[in-house]
Formats: C-alpha cells, sequence, structure tokens
C-alpha cells in the first residue's frame, strides 16, 4: 500500500514547509488551507495544509503521523493561501508565521471555526438611572455608560475593559442581544456630488470592471470618503464585499459608523483593540460572505472574503501599514498584489501621497485622480514660517506662536499645537555636572514624564524614578532640557488657566473609549487648545480649528533616514490641513531654526506637490526607492563583537549574486537597544526581481551563520 505525506505550514520560524504521514484514516479530510495538529519536538501545533496528499517516495526517511485533522472545510481558501504564499516568499519570512500571522485569535491555535452570531450592548432603565447619579470618580464606568447612552453599540465598537463591563452587567445596568440581521434603520441618503466629484468619481470608474488601482489625492474634507462611499455602494450592489483600511485603531469607530449610516449593518470593524473572539467572529463573517465590508487597521489585509470587489487604502502614506517587526509586511503593498490577484478594484487615498504611489501614477500604472477643493470650508491656509533664531522662547514657544494663540482664544476659537515628541522633557540635565539622565540598555537619553514621576526610555520602555538629586554630584539642580506634549500642555495651563487644555499622545492612547471622548468633546469645541504628536495628522476630523502651530519639524531635517523630509512634508501638510473652517480661512505657523532650508521653504512655498516632484528626483540621483529596490538585514546580540563578523559572512553570500550592490556592514543609527548592540547590512537592487533572486538564495542559509545572532530580513524597508 502506498503511503501519503502532507507538507503543512507550522507556526515556527525556519524555512521550510514540514512533511508528515497521512493516516488512512484521516485521508479524506487532507486538503490545502485545512487545519491540521502536529507533533513538532516534543510540542503538538496547530498548523495548516499547504500541499495536497502526495505519495512517499522515500523509504528511508523518518515521517510522524499528523495527530489529528481540525477542520472539515479548507478555513483558508486558495485565495487568501495563496496571499500568504506570496507574502512569505517576498518578504523571506517562513510560511508557519506567516499563516499564524493571518488567522486570528483562537483560530490560531486549533478552536474551532464556528459563527457566533454577533452581540449588541445597550443601557437599561437603571442604566439610565444610574448615569445621571453616578458620581465622578467612576470614571471607567461612567464614560462606558456615557458610550451607550448614545444607543446601542456592537461588542466590536464598544471597547471597554472586561472587568468594568462584568460590573455594569452586574448591577443590572447594561444588557446584551442577539443581533439577527440588518436592523432595517432607514439609510441615510447620499449629497448630491459637487462637481470635482463628480468627475473624480468618472475617473475612478471609468473602464472594465476588474483590477485597476487609483490614486486618489485630495486635501482633508475634499470629499474622499464620500468616494470612497460611492464606490463601496456600488461594490455592495454588484454583490461583492470590501476591505476598508485605516491607519489608526481609534479611527475604525468613527469611519465604520460613517459607513454604517449609509452601508447598513454589515459593515465591521477589525483591528487589534477587540478580542480575540469578536476578531475571529468578524473575520468568519468576512469568509462566509455574511459582512459586506470589513473596516480595519493593518492585520486586516488578511482577512480572507467570499467575494472581495474593491479595497479602499485610506491614507495611504502612512508608516503604520508597515509592520516593523516579527513579519515586517507592508498592507497597502499586500493590497494591491492582493487586488491585482482577485481581479479587484483598489483606491489609495492621501492629502499626500507617498513617492512610491505617485511615482507609479507618473509611469502610469496607477489612474491619479485628485480633489484640489474642500467641499464645505475654504482651502487649508497657507504656512507662515517663524524664525526662531535668537528671539525669546518660553517653553519653546515664540512670542508670534503664542500671540496668535491670545488672539484664538480671544476669539473663543479652537486651536491645536502639533509637537512629536511625548512626554515632559526628552533630556533630564545636571547644572553643576553636565550629566544627563541616560537609559542603561540603550544608547539614548531617558525622557522625563511629569505626570508620572518617571524617567521612561522611548527605545526600550524602561523606567526609573526621578532622583531628587544629582547621581553623578550630588550636588547639582536637576533641569529639564527641551519640550515634549506634557510640558507644552502645562505652560498653556499656566498661561490660560480658564482654557481647557488637552494633550493627545501614544500616553493617552491605552484607555481607548477615553480618547473616543476627547475626540467628541473636540468636535464640539469644549476643548480649546489640543496640543499633540503624529496622531494628530492620521486623519481624525477637527471642524473647528481656527489656528495650527507647529512647534518644531527641524528634527527630520537633520534626521538620517532617506525618508525623513517626506514624513515630514507629509505630517506637516497633514496637521496644517486641519486649520480652517466653514466660511473662515484658518492660520498655521511653522517655527524653525532652518527658516532658509531649501526643501522647508519649498513645501511651505509651493506645497507637498512641489516637495514631492524635488525629492523623486533626489532619489533618482541617489538610486533610492522608488528608483531602486531595498533590503535590510539586521543583526543584534548582546556579546558587542558578534553582529558585524555575522553581517560580513552573510555579505560574502550575497556578493556573488549577480545585479545587485551590497554595503558594508554598519552600526546601527542606535547601536544599542535593549541590551543589545545592533549593526545592519543594506541591499541594493536595480530590478525587484534580481534583489528577490538573490534573497531567495541567501536568506535560508543565514540560520546556519548566525551562532547567537538575531538576524531578520526587511524587504523594502520603511527606515534605515
Ligand atoms: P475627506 O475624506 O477627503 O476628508 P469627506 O468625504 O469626509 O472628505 O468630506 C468632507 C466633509 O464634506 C464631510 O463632512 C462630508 O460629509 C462632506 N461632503 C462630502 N461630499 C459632499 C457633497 N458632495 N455635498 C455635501 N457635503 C459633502
Ligand atoms: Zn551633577
Ligand atoms: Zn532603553
Amino acid at each position: 500500500m502506498p503511503e501519503f505525506l502532507v507538507t503543512v505550514a507550522v507556526p515556527v520560524p525556519l524555512y521550510r514547509g514540514f512533511d508528515y504521514l497521512l493516516p488512512a484514516a484521516l485521508t479524506d479530510g487532507a486538503r490545502p488551507g485545512v487545519r491540521v495538529r502536529v507533533p513538532f519536538g516534543r510540542r503538538h501545533l496547530c498548523g495548516v495544509i499547504v500541499r495536497a496528499p502526495f505519495e512517499r517516495s522515500d523509504p528511508v526517511q523518518d515521517y510522524r503521523p499528523l495527530d489529528a485533522i481540525i477542520d472539515d472545510e479548507p478555513l483558508l481558501g486558495t485565495e487568501l493561501l495563496t496571499l500568504c504564499e506570496w507574502a512569505a516568499e517576498y518578504y523571506r519570512h517562513p510560511l508557519g508565521e506567516v499563516v499564524a500571522a493571518a488567522l486570528p485569535g483562537g483560530l490560531k491555535h486549533g478552536d474551532a471555526a464556528e459563527r457566533r452570531r454577533r452581540e449588541q450592548w445597550m443601557l437599561t432603565a437603571a442604566g439610565h438611572d444610574a448615569l445621571a447619579a453616578l458620581p465622578s470618580r467612576h470614571r471607567a464606568q461612567r464614560s462606558a455608560l456615557e458610550a451607550l447612552a448614545a444607543g446601542p453599540r456592537d461588542s466590536g465598537e464598544w471597547n471597554i475593559p472586561a472587568a468594568v463591563r462584568s460590573r455594569l452587567l452586574e448591577r443590572g445596568w447594561i444588557e446584551s442581544r442577539i443581533v439577527e440581521a440588518a436592523s432595517g434603520a432607514p439609510l441615510a441618503g447620499a449629497p448630491t456630488l459637487t462637481a470635482a466629484q463628480r468627475t473624480a468619481l468618472d475617473a475612478l470608474e471609468a473602464g472594465d470592471d476588474g483590477f485597476r488601482v487609483s490614486l486618489l489625492e485630495g486635501v482633508t474634507g475634499s470629499g474622499k470618503t464620500e468616494l470612497y462611499l460611492r464606490r463601496l455602494e456600488a461594490t455592495l450592489a454588484a454583490g461583492r464585499q470590501a476591505l476598508v483600511l485605516v491607519p489608526e485603531i481609534s479611527l475604525t469607530p468613527q469611519l465604520a459608523q460613517r459607513l454604517r449610516e449609509r452601508l447598513g449593518d454589515g459593515v465591521r470593524s477589525f483591528h487589534s483593540g477587540m478580542t480575540d473572539t469578536e476578531r475571529e467572529q468578524t473575520w468568519l463573517a468576512a469568509r462566509d460572505g455574511s459582512a459586506a465590508v470589513i473596516v480595519g487597521t493593518r492585520s486586516a489585509i488578511f482577512v480572507p472574503f467570499a467575494r472581495l470587489g474593491l479595497i479602499v487604502v485610506d491614507e495611504e502614506h502612512d508608516p503604520s501599514y508597515k509592520q516593523q517587526d516579527g513579519f515586517r509586511y507592508s498592507a497597502r503593498d499586500l493590497a494591491v498584489v492582493r487586488a491585482q490577484r482577485f481581479g479587484a478594484e483598489l483606491i489609495l487615498g492621501s492629502a499626500t501621497p507617498s513617492l512610491e504611489s505617485l511615482y507609479n501614477a507618473r509611469a502610469g500604472r496607477y489612474r491619479h485622480v485628485r480633489l484640489t477643493q474642500r467641499v464645505l470650508s475654504q482651502a487649508p491656509p497657507e504656512i507662515r514660517l517663524i524664525d526662531m533664531r535668537g528671539q525669546p522662547l518660553a517653553h519653546g514657544l515664540s512670542a508670534p506662536l503664542l500671540q496668535a494663540l491670545d488672539r484664538c482664544i480671544e476669539a473663543g476659537d479652537q486651536a491645536l499645537l502639533f509637537i512629536n515628541r511625548r512626554g515632559y522633557a526628552p533630556i533630564l540635565l545636571c547644572h553643576a555636572c553636565g550629566w544627563r539622565a541616560a537609559c542603561t540598555h540603550c544608547d539614548a537619553r531617558l525622557t522625563l514624564h511629569r505626570g508620572r514621576q518617571r524617567l521612561i526610555c522611548h527605545h526600550c520602555g524602561n523606567q526609573q524614578p526621578v532622583p531628587r538629586s544629582c547621581p553623578s554630584c550630588g550636588a547639582g539642580e536637576l533641569m529639564p532640557l527641551g519640550h515634549g506634549t506634557e510640558r507644552i500642555e502645562q505652560a498653556l495651563a499656566n498661561r490660560y488657566p480658564r482654557q481647557r487644555i488637552e494633550r493627545l499622545d501614544s500616553d493617552r492612547l491605552g484607555r481607548r473609549h477615553e480618547l473616543e471622548r476627547l475626540l467628541d468633546d473636540v468636535r464640539a469645541r469644549q476643548v480649546d487648545v489640543l496640543v499633540g504628536t503624529q496622531i494628530l495628522a492620521k486623519g481624525h476630523d477637527f471642524p473647528n480649528l481656527s489656528l495650527v502651530g507647529i512647534v518644531s519639524a527641524d528634527q527630520a531635517l537633520y534626521g538620517a533616514d532617506f525618508r525623513a523630509i517626506e514624513r515630514m512634508g507629509q505630517l506637516v501638510t497633514q496637521v496644517a490641513g486641519r486649520a480652517g473652517r466653514a466660511g473662515q480661512r484658518g492660520e498655521v505657523l511653522l517655527q524653525t531654526h532652518e527658516p532658509d532650508h531649501p526643501l522647508l521653504k519649498l513645501l511651505v512655498e509651493r506645497g507637498y506637490d512641489a516637495l514631492s516632484e524635488a525629492l523623486l528626483a533626489e532619489r533618482r540621483d541617489t538610486q533610492l526607492p522608488p528608483y531602486a529596490y531595498l533590503a535590510l538585514l539586521r543583526a543584534e546580540a548582546r556579546e558587542p563583537a558578534q553582529p558585524l563578523p555575522f553581517l560580513r559572512a552573510a555579505r560574502e553570500l550575497l556578493l556573488p549574486m549577480p545585479g545587485i550592490q551590497v554595503m558594508e556592514p554598519i552600526p546601527s543609527g542606535m547601536e544599542r537597544r535593549a541590551g543589545f548592540i545592533r549593526a545592519q547590512l543594506l541591499i541594493q537592487a536595480e530590478r525587484r526581481s534580481t534583489l528577490q533572486r538573490a534573497l531567495a538564495a541567501t536568506v535560508p542559509r543565514l540560520a546556519e551563520l548566525a551562532r547567537g545572532v538575531r538576524w531578520s530580513i526587511d524587504v523594502d524597508p520603511a527606515d534605515l
């Protein structure tokens, strides 16, 4: 009797599939995409069959049998499985880990793939009474109840800690119900398109159905989302499903709600802020076709669909579409691949497109569709530079910026201050001896966080109490140097004691319901000044801003990374784009010590368009992406002498490969991080395919050279 084998993707960091004997009793169910339980070393793991049973040819090799088959039907359809295979190969990441990354929560570990019905939470009558009477110190409960007071919430949209939820349940303040089908609530009507939107929509729709990529370039408020909605409606009307990607978790509820009002109950969220079960259920609903639209962050690119017709990537330039550790993929780039294989339409939307997408649009690979005007308010204001050189500063704020703030506050208007640094101050310095608080694990300074009374390393998370006196000389006065969001917030609170000043940075993002409430308050004009980091640039809609102040963007001008100025241009344009409201032009001020920097001047005087032109020309001259393709091999070890020799050995393997350039290995920008010494090797090629061939031939051999060195390959790295 012939014996049969199957190849299984097992979630381990090894570059190969594993073959298992297929017991005769299990032959029927063994198909690609089916999950199986397999012995692996001394463990038993859940893997996915990636190759149909094939006859065993070598009699000597020892194979272990499968333990069990988990699914009756393949959980991963051909489309998702081939996407995983493509991604594993392109990003040079072990297939087992890629497949595991594509499976949410318990499905990864072998839980039964059962669709449960969807749950909605709502306030009871007792809950309404309780909300009115609840003392304000019960903040978590209050805000959870407030969120429901506006109406029932889907479990995926109502993000509250499980402990709070069960307390509210115990008290009888909330209840849940199972949602059967569309509620039948009347859907909101569509506004009549403006002439510009009409032209843009025609351009998106022109030609045959099926695969096409459109770069939809338009400032915030120009009506891009309305165009997404039109294409979504058409997609659903044709009986197909859609995926909408956003860069930030906090943007999902807002957008999902807006889509739901127009498209109905089939709109579902998918992001890492949801529980495993919620994500699993959404994943399964998309797979069986019962969810019409999925709105999600990066990882949603791996949600399976029964009939995918449209993918929208909003704010396509955003760096968060690139996963920065483990399986380093770009969700935006995978969206292109996926749309192509699925014959789907792809819309990349942004006010500040990435150079990669602009390049593709110019080359005719993408349609370039523009919206240049805002629908409701006036055009974004021009940016005014403030030369800070030699100026007196109060907590990093110059007189012209402070005066503009005074005027804004006096008029009862709303202002936003952007500073790309959280915490109170990036440096704590001893005035007597020059000691600076440094991280013991990294080559980095510790940031002073006053509110938490801590010194925190922003690179490894290491925390220390703030010393009372200088640990070095014991005598000196410790003074904070430089400015972060906390410090600016405090300075403004002192200057405007009767105004409400709020801060928005990742230190506040942990408590999601609190963030949603803050954003609501900003939109309701209950906040006078909002101080925040790049989160402010992520597409949140602030309709009432009269003034936007950019405290500094200079850091990018000295940045070593080749994308630093592109990012700066995107951030500044996005933040500036929040200014202005109906019938009133806003004001944007940018403080700098480099008022004559040619690229900064170009951005301010002629806008992001002109800046991106100049940057593209620069990239072409220096042979950097999108005019060349890069991969970065990173290595780190506790032993300082190890990373560089490993990279040199890797370089020897790569050098003979045709068509690529391999640089000398160098220490990473921050050489020591979290106790590891780090180094990197840059590989460059004129063509994607040559780079791919070189990597395919070498990466699987790196493990043998590693000897205690941790390494990773980053294809199309976001930063160097
Ligand atoms: P973007 O996605 O580019 O920021 P939106 O689609 O959100 O722009 O539109 C900005 C604002 O203008 C929203 O409040 C939206 O409801 C409104 N809007 C968009 N298109 C129209 C239209 N054709 N008529 C009236 N209002 C519109
Ligand atoms: Zn000292
Ligand atoms: Zn550190």
